[in-house]
């Protein structure tokens, strides 16, 4: 019966192991599997992302790009019928490029070139106060001048292929506040004869393009793509493409650019070449949203590294503690048996030789009457020990509290054990303190619990042979005292000594029968009456329970 139960407590205990291992250990193992294999999934993913980001970078560089052109293109197309006409009188040339310069302000210089009447080149009036601008004005219209008239013909003849017959050449130039950018437009001037070289243009002034076109057109691209897709917002910059690095100097930064390299560049062509323009984003860069991401994958693996740790440690301590359990009970299997079969055997010689007839004297009569007697107590004793521990275990122990005068169940219980004490060389003491007001206590549990105690008392005292059992009041508490000169508890097992099963390591305790169950069952009896059980111990000086039981709720 004992191994078929032991064989389900461990049937049980192996379920509750494999419950708390697959909750503890595999359940967080399997979340981080299941983690770092998404993670290197979505390193692939972010890889993919980020190379999105480059792609949608170029393609909004591209877009910029083009419109940015045909913002000058229609610039330059927008004054290009005002030119006059190559048969014009000088001055004539010279009044209509001045109203052109003066009705256009971003323009900084505007010409007309005859093949055979030669250069007219006008400047804004304002900019010849500027020495740059005139040293600008005069070396530009020598060398366009020399230049178109060596290959003005073949300019003119590419000027004929272009779908907007318009060509630029961009460049840097000085100005009083440092480097700037100016790009010129050349074209054909309407009534020009086809027989004849004639190429007309105009510079879009730096100044201009520095502080007005470029801001202008880098807020209005970057507001329209943000309204596109709602993703995080841009900055661009234009600078110079050569040398390497000109992103350091820019001509321009769209607002939210702070500082840095940009992420994606473009080197311009046509219109503004000699130019790039970069993009990033406001604030972060592809590179640190990986890195904040990696580093959030981290944190996670971590926190879930730390979980599983934990669930190993967990299932350790659970499984230990099993063990323990499963050890207690094997010893409590072993020393139950033993201690049922010694008095049965007691009982059973005792009786025999009675019934055999061959005890002649009263004397003896009695002696074996009252090893019997003692004997069958013992065995109630530790079976009623057992029946509580098991209805307690399993819940279904009631209670029968009633009025009860403590102090004389507390002297009936010792009465009953005062021969044995005594018998047992056991010096007595007993202070019992009857002014106590009537308690409602179940009398049996609390018997019981006295019984327990005494007992341990009497069986684990070796040299120095001495019980006291005091009742006494303080305050609402009602106090029982049972105290030995025995071989003490060590500190480290006190807080043991109340679990079921445990016995300490005492080499007396070891020879001396017990379940291991009294001192729990004494704990749960006072629990019950909503009081505590405490020892004070000195290993090989003895020890003192106390039982503190409330009288209010006693009472109640
Ligand atoms: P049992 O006496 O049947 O072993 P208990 O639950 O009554 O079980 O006691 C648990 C253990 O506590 C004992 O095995 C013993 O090691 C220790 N113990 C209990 N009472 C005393 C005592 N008065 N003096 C020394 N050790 C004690």
């Amino acid at each position: 019966m004992a191994s078929k139960r032991n064989r389900f407590l461990s049937q049980d205990n192996r379920f509750r192991l494999m419950l708390t291992l697959g909750l503890a250990v595999l359940l967080p193992a399997a979340a981080l599997i299941y983690v770092n294999f998404h993670h290197l999934e979505s390193i692939k993913r972010n890889k993919q992302v980020e190379g999105l980001i480059h792609r949608d970078f170029q393609y909004v560089l591209a877009v910029s790009e083009k419109k940015l052109n045909q913002k000058a293109y229609t610039m330059a197309e927008g004054m290009r019928d005002l030119f006059p006409s190559p048969d014009d009188s000088e001055s004539d040339k010279v009044m209509k490029l001045d109203q052109i310069l003066s009705k256009n302000p971003w323009l900084a210089h505007v010409f007309l070139f005859d093949h055979d009447k030669g250069m007219v080149f006008r400047s804004q009036p304002q900019l010849l106060n500027d020495p740059f601008c005139r040293k600008e004005h005069e070396m530009m219209a020598t060398s366009y001048n020399v230049w178109f008239g060596m290959e003005g013909k073949m300019i003119v003849e590419g000027l004929h292929k272009r779908p907007r017959p318009i060509s630029w050449y961009g460049g840097p130039t000085k100005r009083a506040d440092g480097e700037s950018f100016m790009t010129t437009a050349f074209f054909v001037p309407p009534r020009a004869p086809a027989d004849r070289v004639v190429l007309a243009g105009a510079s879009f002034d730096p100044n201009y393009l520095k502080q007005t076109f470029f801001p202008q057109m880098l807020d209005e691209l970057i507001t329209q793509k943000l309204s596109d897709d709602k993703g995080e917002a841009l900055a661009m910059m234009v600078y110079p493409s050569e040398p390497e690095g000109g992103y350091e100097k820019p001509l321009v930064t769209s607002s939210g650019w702070s500082k840095g390299k940009p992420e994606i560049m473009r080197k311009l062509d046509d219109v503004f070449g000699g130019l790039a323009l970069g993009i990033k984003f406001q604030g972060t860069t592809v590179d640190a949203i990986g890195r904040r991401w990696v580093m959030q994958s981290f944190l996670i693996l971590g926190a879930l590294s730390v979980l599983m740790i934990g669930g190993l440690i967990l299932t350790y301590r659970s499984v230990s503690k099993e063990m323990a359990l499963a050890h207690l009970k094997a010893d409590f299997v072993s020393n139950v048996s033993h201690e049922l079969r010694t008095p049965l055997a007691l009982i059973r010689l005792y009786a025999e030789t009675l019934e055999l007839g061959r005890i002649t004297t009263q004397e003896k009569k009695d002696e074996y009457y009252r090893i019997i007697r003692k004997e069958s107590e013992r065995l109630t004793a530790l079976i009623n020990n057992i029946l509580d521990f098991s209805r307690i275990e399993a819940g279904r122990k009631e209670y029968d509290f009633r009025e009860t005068d403590i102090a004389e169940l507390v002297c009936n219980t010792l009465d009953a054990y005062r021969y044995q004490i005594e018998q047992q060389g056991f010096a007595f003491e007993q202070s019992i303190d009857s002014s106590i007001p009537r308690v409602r206590v179940d009398r049996e549990a609390i018997a019981r619990a006295l019984v327990n105690l005494v007992n341990n008392a009497l069986k684990y005292s070796a040299n120095e042979k001495f019980l006291g059992v005091k009742l006494y009041r303080v305050n609402d508490l009602l106090k029982l005292e049972v105290v030995d000169r025995g071989i003490g508890i060590t500190r480290r097992e006190q807080a043991k000594i109340f679990e079921k099963f445990y016995r300490t390591g005492d080499p007396l305790v070891h020879d001396t029968k017990g379940s291991g169950l009294g001192l729990s069952l004494v704990r749960r009896i006072t629990q019950a009456h909503g009081g505590e059980v405490q020892v004070e111990s000195t290993p090989g000086k003895g020890s003192k329970f106390t039982l503190s039981l409330p009288l209010a709720t006693a009472t109640q």
